[in-house]
C-alpha cells in the first residue's frame, strides 16, 4: 500500500495555524489555507474541509474533478453564508486543493495559491497553477517568478473559496503511474523552500512530510505550513 504523509505547523511568527488538512479515505487529500481576520481563517478552513469531507463520504459516484468541484461549491456557500451571519466572520475565506486518486488516474479541483506538485521519475512539476495577482503578473511577463516570491501583493489572491459567490475552480483529471509522488501544500512551504529542495526531500527522506516542515521552518517558517505527501502504487 502506498504510504501516505501529513503534517501541519504553525510555524515561528504567527500565533495561530489558518491551515487545514484532510485525508479521506479512499485516497483523497485536502489542504485549505484561510484567510481573515481573528479566528475567521481558521474557521474557513476548517468548514471547507469538513464540509468536502461530507459531501463526498455521501457521494456513492466517482470523486471525480467535478465532484470535487460541487464539494468546494458547497463549502462556498456554507463559508460565505457563515460570514454574513457573524460580523467577526466577514471577508473570511480559503484555499482549497483537492486530489483523488483512483483506478490509475488522478482528479482535482482548485482554488487559490495552495499547490498539488507531482514528482515523476526524479522530476517536479507544479500542476496547479496560483489564483493570485503575483501569478497574474508572471503570465503577463510584467515579473519573473523570482520576484513574486518577494513581492509586496505576493499574499493577494485573484479566487477564492467563501469570499465571493462563483469563485472559479480549475479541475482536471489526468492519467498516473506506479510511482508518482503528489504533494499538496500551503503556501508557507513554497514561500520558504524552493522547488528543487523539495524535490530533493520528497526522493530522500524517511517522512517527506515532517522534513519539508522542518525546511520551512529553518527557512524563517513566516507562516503556517501543511504538506500531504501521498504515494502511488
Ligand atoms: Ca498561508
Amino acid at each position: 500500500m502506498a504510504q501516505v504523509f501529513q503534517a501541519t505547523h504553525v510555524g515561528r511568527v504567527r500565533y495561530n495555524n489558518e491551515d487545514s488538512l484532510a485525508v479521506i479515505e479512499p485516497k483523497t487529500y485536502v489542504v485549505a489555507d484561510g484567510m481573515g481576520g481573528a479566528s475567521a481563517g481558521e474557521v474557513a478552513s476548517q468548514m471547507l474541509v469538513e464540509t468536502v469531507k461530507n459531501f463526498l463520504l455521501k457521494t456513492e459516484q466517482l470523486w471525480d474533478e467535478k465532484i470535487l468541484a460541487q464539494a468546494i461549491l458547497l463549502a462556498n456557500d456554507k463559508i460565505l453564508n457563515t460570514a454574513r451571519r457573524h460580523e467577526e466572520y466577514y471577508g473570511m475565506g480559503t484555499t482549497a486543493t483537492i486530489l483523488h486518486v483512483e483506478g490509475g488516474r488522478g482528479y482535482f479541483a482548485h482554488v487559490g495559491d495552495s499547490r498539488l506538485y507531482l514528482l515523476r521519475n526524479g522530476a517536479l512539476r507544479q500542476i496547479t497553477e496560483d489564483h493570485s495577482y503575483v501569478e497574474t503578473l508572471i503570465r503577463r511577463g510584467e515579473i519573473t517568478i523570482e520576484e513574486a516570491r518577494f513581492h509586496p501583493m505576493k499574499n493577494v489572491l485573484t479566487q477564492a473559496v467563501g469570499a465571493m459567490t462563483n469563485p472559479e475552480i480549475d479541475t482536471l483529471n489526468f492519467s498516473t503511474e506506479r510511482g508518482d509522488i503528489f504533494l499538496l501544500c500551503t503556501d508557507g512551504l513554497t514561500n520558504m523552500v524552493d522547488d528543487a529542495a523539495i524535490a530533493k526531500i520528497l526522493q530522500t527522506a524517511e517522512n517527506p512530510a515532517t522534513a519539508l516542515i522542518e525546511a520551512a521552518l529553518e527557512a524563517g517558517g513566516k507562516d503556517n505550513v501543511t504538506v500531504i505527501v501521498a504515494g502511488v502504487d
